[in-house]
This record gives structure tokens, C-alpha cells and sequence, in this order.
């Protein structure tokens, strides 16, 4: 016990310092209630946060429930709506040069159909009428969101389902929802900004040094201060991993928009492919947030913000999109001596795939289970810091992917993100795997978050088998694979059949019914 870290210190009101400390404060002091360890979280009262990150993935839903957070109130406070998958418009185009569409879905059959054979192999008989495409074979989610349903039903409590889901969600009221749990759970709040730091004769964080508060000592201080990096950056210097070699967006233009048609509200977020980057179509409940994420090699913001407002049309009269600049890549030690970055601060991978948010939850959970005490065991850091940094690489490959294998031939920026970008090693190994073999879940026992179903689906909808004779075909019989589509629709059916309208079931859940 008398090693035991007594203050943990959090610098940064994102919502990566609020996940935190709303993390932290349900499980440290539920872990030693003789002494429970203090949770001070320090925010700068003038620096704004990013104010974007609206759209999750589904570990979000078992995050929430995890905080004891009641979903109900939650879609309340933070205007949220459901998320079933992400459509990607204009990724790639046919034969024709004409933009198509395919869904990254959060639920496929196979983990419903359990027991039965992959059967993605199967595919290459093509889908029956309705099911040509990859995805309509393999998940009920690309008919939920078609049909504009939500993944529960209307008599379901908090985090009950028939499909899996994510929420779209207000940033900015998100924080403050965390805000104000953390500090009912007891997490200390102070409002000032961190000037200096002092370092002992290890170079560890000593004391913080606040502008109105004066010196204010530290043990282990949580560095959540988006990209500035106040403390990991600034001042323990640690070195960042640029990865603009694999990646070409570098910023970001950012606006809201107010809805035109509420009553069919999407349970999907849609990232449209522009001529330098694309577009995130966020709907919540009281607005459509938007942002085009390019690359400055190929538009100026003038530029940008002439396509973008054309993209957006009417819906696009009067918004004034602010300039975000955005830092790709990562820190090659998130946990430095006793400082640990999460969040921003850590690094970013552009949001194709929303992932970020689930990327702070992960972080927090790692320090959970690696916790130091004072005397912080080297191990510790080590540990953390390697499943971090796969955790990153694993996004980074996921999103590589929708770039590398592009087909488009009507912008030198598509040219260049095929044939011109670095694709790391671990990516390209896998791509040299998948034209004798589809992906199978042992290719990624050591993946945090995509798997072989969303590698399948994504390249497959790209056209990445297309032309080619996998071995494993011979073995495939087209009865199986008729019997396999006519169980599909069988499921499906079954499941739409329970599924509400999205908007009457947010209207349900916010009590509006
Ligand atoms: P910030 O929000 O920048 O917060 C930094 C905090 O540090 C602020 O409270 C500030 O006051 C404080 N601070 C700074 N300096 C000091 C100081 N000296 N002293 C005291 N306090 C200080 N994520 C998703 O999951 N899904 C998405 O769809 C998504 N879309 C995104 C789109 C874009 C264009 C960008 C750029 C990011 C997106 N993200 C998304 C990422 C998401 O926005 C962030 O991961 C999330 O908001 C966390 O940010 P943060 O808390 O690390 O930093």
C-alpha cells in the first residue's frame, strides 16, 4: 500500500481527459476504498477543444455501460442517434467511371449463422436479385440502414439489441456529459492551464507549474491535451512518428448543418470520396454535422471550401466550414517516464473509420491493467507502449486500405493514394496473402478492432478479388451457397420484422412519444 500512486492527474477537458477520468474514477476507487486514489483533471479555461469526433464503433455501447451511464439519458444529453455502419459513396467507380457505393457494416451473418462456414469463397456465384453486392450477402445492417430502421426494439432497455451498433454523437456535449458524471463520482476539477512543468533528476514530471494556482506536485500525470501535447510533446520530447508517408490528408474543414428531413434520419454515417479526400455526413438528432478531410498538396483551403460548400449545395448555403489542420501519426512512446499521452496528444489517424474515441477507450484500459505504482516498473510502460502502437498500426492499415486499393482514374490524388503512397509491410503482406486467399479470423488473432469480415468486406466491395481463382472455390458448391443465401434471407427477415423506424425510436428513447 505505501507505494501506492495517490494522485493521478489529468491535464486536459477533451474527451479524451473527461473518458478518462469518467474511466478512471468508476474503477480506481472501487479497487482500494481503505485509500482511494484522487482524480484531478486540469483544464485550460481558454483553450477551446477540437469540438469534432461525433461518429463511434460499437465497443463504444459496451464503454458506456461499463461507466454505469444510463444509454437513455445519455441520447438525451448528447442529441445521439444510431449507427449501423458507414456507407462509402464515390470510393471507387465501375467500368462506366460511374461512383459506387458499398456499406462497412457492423454486424455480419456469420457471427449469427453460427457454425456454418464462412462461405465468403461463395460469393464469386454472384449474389441472388437484391444481394449482388459482397455486403447485401453478408450482413442484415446494409438492409437496417437502407430501410432506415433502428437496431433495437422500441420495448428494449438501455443497451439491449437485435443488431450491433455505434452512436453518433455531440462532441461538445459529450464532454460535458462526462464532465459532470466524473465530478459527481468525485473527480477533483480545476480550471487552469499548465505553464510549466518541473522535472526531477530522472526527468521525471515533478510538479506542474499553473498559471493561477501556483505549483501543484504530481506522480503520474495523464498528458490529454490534444495535439498540442503539452507535457509528452512540449516538454519530455518524445518523437512522433509522422505518417504522411502512408497517409495523404493533412486537414480538415468542419461545419454543421441543420437536418431536411428528420423523420428518415439515417442510421449511418457516409463518407463521400471528393476530388482531394472526402466527406463525413454525421446525422444527430438536432443536426447533420459534416467535414471534408483533404490533403493540401492537392487543394488550398480556398480551394477545399469551394468543393466542399459545392458538394454540400443547399444544403451548404450560408456555412462558413472552419479549417482544422490535422497531425497523422503517433508517438513512439505514448508512456513516457510517468507521464502517459491519451487521446490527440498520443497521436491520430484521420477519422475514415471513427475510430479516435475508441482509440482513448483502449488507452485507458491499457494503463488499467498495466497500473504503476511510485516506483514505476519499467515493464509497465513497455507493455503499454507496444500494444498501443499495434493498436495504431492495425488502424492505420485498416484505413491504408480504402486508399491503396482505389480504382478511381479522375484525379491525380486518387492516382497518387493507389499507386504512389508507402504501404507498410504489414498491410502489403496481407495483400499479397488475399489474391490466393480470402481473410480468415486466424489472419487477425492479434487485431484490436478489424478483422477478416471487414477486410473481406472492404476489399471485396472494392473489386479486390475480382479476376481472381481462388484454389479453394473447387470445394464450394453452388447449392451450399443458394441453401446459404436463402437461410440469409430467412434471418434477415426475421430480424427487420422486430426493427422500429430510427426516428420513433429516438423519439422513444428521448421520452418524445
Ligand atoms: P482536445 O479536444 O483538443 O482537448 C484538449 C484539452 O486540453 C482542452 O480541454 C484544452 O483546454 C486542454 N489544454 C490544452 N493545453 C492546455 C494547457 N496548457 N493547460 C491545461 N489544459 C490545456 N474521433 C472519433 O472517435 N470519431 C470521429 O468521427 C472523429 N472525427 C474527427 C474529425 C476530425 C477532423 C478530427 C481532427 C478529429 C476527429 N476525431 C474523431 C478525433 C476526436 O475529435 C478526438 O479524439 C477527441 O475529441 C479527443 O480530443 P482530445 O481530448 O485528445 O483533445
Amino acid at each position: 500500500m505505501g507505494d501506492q500512486i495517490d494522485e493521478i492527474t489529468i491535464v486536459g477537458g477533451g474527451t479524451a481527459g473527461w473518458l478518462t477520468a469518467a474511466f478512471l474514477v468508476r474503477y480506481m476507487n472501487l479497487r482500494s476504498e481503505e485509500k482511494p486514489t484522487k482524480i484531478t483533471l486540469i483544464e485550460s479555461p481558454n483553450v477551446p477543444t477540437i469540438g469534432v469526433g461525433e461518429a463511434t464503433v460499437p465497443t463504444m455501447v459496451s464503454l458506456l455501460a461499463s461507466l454505469g451511464i444510463s444509454e437513455k439519458e445519455f441520447f438525451k444529453r448528447c442529441n445521439t442517434t444510431f449507427k449501423l455502419g458507414v456507407r462509402f459513396t464515390n470510393w471507387n467507380h465501375d467500368a462506366n467511371g460511374q461512383a459506387t457505393s458499398f456499406y462497412h457494416p457492423f454486424e455480419t451473418t456469420d457471427s449469427q449463422l453460427a457454425g456454418q462456414n464462412p462461405a465468403y469463397h461463395f460469393h464469386k456465384y454472384g449474389g441472388p436479385p437484391g444481394r449482388e453486392n459482397i455486403d447485401q450477402c453478408f450482413s442484415v445492417c446494409v438492409a437496417a440502414i437502407e430501410k432506415k430502421l433502428g437496431p433495437k426494439g422500441l420495448d428494449h432497455g438501455d443497451y439491449e439489441k437485435h443488431l450491433n451498433y455505434a452512436y453518433h454523437l455531440d462532441a461538445g456535449r459529450f464532454a460535458e456529459f462526462l464532465k459532470e458524471v466524473s465530478i459527481e463520482r468525485g473527480v477533483n476539477h480545476v480550471l487552469d492551464d499548465v505553464d510549466d512543468v518541473e522535472q526531477d533528476d530522472r526527468g521525471f514530471i515533478s510538479a506542474l507549474q499553473l498559471q493561477r494556482q501556483g505549483r501543484r506536485p504530481v506522480e503520474l500525470v495523464i498528458d490529454c491535451t490534444g495535439f498540442r501535447g503539452v507535457i509528452i510533446n512540449q516538454v519530455l520530447k518524445v518523437p512522433f512518428h509522422d505518417y504522411s508517408k502512408y497517409l495523404l490528408n493533412n486537414r480538415a474543414l468542419a461545419v454543421q448543418i441543420p437536418h431536411r428531413d428528420l423523420e428518415n434520419i439515417e442510421p449511418c454515417t457516409t463518407s463521400t470520396a471528393l476530388g482531394a479526400g472526402w466527406v463525413w455526413r454525421v446525422p444527430l438528432y438536432n443536426r447533420i454535422g459534416t467535414g471534408y478531410v483533404f490533403s493540401n498538396n492537392f487543394r488550398t483551403d480556398e480551394e477545399a471550401t469551394v468543393e466542399f460548400l459545392s458538394h454540400l449545395g443547399e444544403d451548404g448555403k450560408d456555412a462558413e466550414p472552419r479549417a482544422i489542420p490535422i497531425r497523422v501519426g503517433r508517438l513512439d512512446r505514448a508512456w513516457e517516464k510517468n507521464c502517459v499521452a491519451i487521446g490527440l496528444s498520443a497521436g491520430f489517424i484521420e477519422p475514415l473509420e471513427s475510430t479516435a474515441i475508441y482509440m482513448i477507450d483502449n488507452f485507458v484500459k491499457l494503463l488499467m491493467v498495466n497500473f504503476p505504482d511510485k516506483n514505476f516498473a519499467p515493464g509497465l510502460a513497455k507493455r503499454f507502449n507496444d500494444d498501443t502502437e499495434r493498436m495504431m498500426e492495425d488502424i492505420r492499415d485498416f484505413i491504408i486500405l480504402h486508399y491503396c486499393a482505389n480504382n478511381r482514374q479522375d484525379s491525380e490524388y486518387w492516382r497518387v493514394a493507389r499507386e504512389e503512397m508507402v504501404i507498410p509491410d504489414s498491410l502489403r503482406t496481407r495483400l499479397d496473402d488475399f489474391k490466393h486467399t480470402m481473410p480468415v479470423t486466424t489472419d487477425f488473432d492479434r487485431s484490436f478492432l478489424f478483422e477478416n469480415s471487414s477486410y473481406l468486406l472492404v476489399l471485396g466491395s472494392k473489386g479486390y478479388f475480382d479476376g481472381v481463382k481462388f484454389p479453394a472455390e473447387r470445394f464450394i458448391s453452388k447449392p451450399d451457397w443458394d441453401r446459404r443465401m436463402a437461410e440469409t434471407d430467412v434471418h434477415e427477415n426475421r430480424i427487420l420484422s422486430k426493427l422500429p423506424n430510427h426516428y420513433e425510436l429516438l423519439r422513444s428513447f428521448r421520452g418524445e412519444t
